[in-house]
């Protein structure tokens, strides 16, 4: 039952790092010590990390190719 995940956020208002639970990921949520609000993300699993953008525009750009030689 006690399987709450918590991952650690900085507040952006007063800089303190919060342990945020995953449930709340993408919803607003409320610094308990400056009161401040911001939305959850979990910096780790962020998708930018990656860089799957980029990945993916080198795809369309060799796809292109291809369809030009064509
Ligand atoms: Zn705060």
């Amino acid at each position: 039952m006690s399987s709450a995940m918590f991952f650690v956020q900085q507040c952006p208002t007063c800089g303190r790092r919060l342990r945020v639970c995953v449930e709340y990921l993408g919803k607003t949520i409320q610094c308990r010590h400056c009161r401040g609000t911001f939305v959850a993300r979990d910096p780790e699993n962020s998708p930018s990390r990656s860089d799957p953008e980029g990945v993916l525009m080198r795809r369309v750009e060799e796809l292109l190719a291809v369809g030009r030689h064509a």
